[in-house]
């Protein structure tokens, strides 16, 4: 029998029981058409108490109130990492992708559509973009927008967040709310837990009804919920220190990667961190440095910098070394 704890028990007002207890059963039906008789299901799980923790205890088994259905475009290397996290915090998860990813995404609980028509006509309520940055406007272009809900949430996790933010304001129906984020981690750095790394976020169009509001924090939940430092920040202003860090980490990473760097048996600690940043940059794809690169308008000058940096640097090791050259002919010659 799906029992639910009596009032004294349970620290959750009556509305808000009722209105979980017809989620739960909804949940469990799967749909309301089902015909169902609550009095016949036997869930011996549901008859340990229910307090507010129940979502975190229960949730990879149960749809928990504040569940979202999230359709995932772009089912690579983040659109999977992200993906888990999804479903192990209860939410319904879909995603589409130009390759098909089928077999990965049911080892997930991930629903899989090869065709964005069947994806969008289950009506997600918040579609994540996590293609490479340099095919963004290609594939949400060829989202089908006519079958989403007319308030949709669309929220990308792009490396670079000018440019997905000017193409969604200009490509997505006006009735579609936006959020720009990026997780300033990925498969590598956030492989051991997402505790207090940075989730960048940019309410870019948030629609000012309550639904509208709660679907965007029920989002940003799941990574504050995960730990991650949340960090509200304009899309500008993300640009300029992500070219600033992200963008010099990847391109030391890459030429060191070239320079091609070996282990021995009396690496320095310094020299292991060097290591570990051609580990963690060369993983992640070409397309994703060159998108760093070529959306981010400041990253051309941080190119420029890098490399005055480094003649400069040469010019002093070489000055240095003249002068040396210098003053021992001029003992030489005095001898
Ligand atoms: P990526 O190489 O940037 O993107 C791979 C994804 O893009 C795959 O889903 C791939 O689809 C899709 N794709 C590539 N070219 C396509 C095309 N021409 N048409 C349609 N789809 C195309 O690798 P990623 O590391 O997974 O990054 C995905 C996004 O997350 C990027 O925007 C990146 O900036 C952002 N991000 C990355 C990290 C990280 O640590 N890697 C962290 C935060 C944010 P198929 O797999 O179906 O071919």
């Amino acid at each position: 029998m799906l029992s639910f704890p009596s009032s004294k028990s349970c620290p959750i007002a009556k509305p808000a029981r009722q209105h979980l207890r017809s989620s739960l059963l909804d949940s469990f039906c799967g749909s309301k058409s089902l015909s169902f008789n609550p009095k016949s299901l036997q869930i011996k799980a549901m008859e340990a108490s229910l307090d507010y923790h129940f979502g975190t205890q229960l949730q990879t088994h149960i749809k928990t109130p504040t569940s979202l259905k999230i359709a995932i475009i772009g089912f690579g290397n983040v659109g999977q990492f992200l993906a888990k996290t999804f479903v192990s915090q209860g939410h319904t998860v879909l995603a589409h992708s130009r390759s098909d990813h089928s077999d990965t995404a049911a080892k997930l609980g991930v629903s899989f559509f090869s065709d964005p028509h069947d994806l969008c006509e289950e009506h997600p309520e918040v579609v994540m973009l996590c293609t490479s940055i340099l095919s963004t406007k290609s594939v949400l272009e060829s989202i089908p927008f006519q079958r989403l809900r007319r308030s949709t949430l669309f929220v990308d996790v792009l490396s670079v967040k000018e440019f997905p933010r000017s193409l969604f304001l200009e490509i997505l129906p006006e009735e579609f709310d936006i959020l720009c984020t990026h997780p300033m981690f990925g498969p590598e750095s956030g492989k051991n837990g997402w505790a207090g790394l940075p989730f960048m976020y940019d309410k870019v169009r948030i629609g000012n009804d309550d639904i509208r509001i709660s679907r965007c924090g029920r989002f940003l939940d799941v990574f504050a919920r995960e730990g991650c430092r949340m960090v509200e920040m304009s899309c500008a202003d993300h640009d300029k220190y992500a070219a600033e860090s992200q963008f010099i980490t990847h391109t030391m990473g890459r030429i060191l990667e070239r320079f091609g760097l070996e282990s021995s048996s009396i690496n320095t600690q310094g020299y292991e961190t060097l290591l570990k940043l051609v580990e963690n940059t060369a993983k992640d794809s070409f397309d994703l440095y060159y998108g760093l690169f070529i959306y981010n308008n400041n990253a051309m000058e941080q190119l420029e910098k890098l490399e005055l940096a480094f003649q400069s640097l040469k010019r002093e090791l070489s000055g240095n070394l003249q002068s040396l050259y210098s003053r021992q002919l001029f003992e030489d010659e005095g001898e």
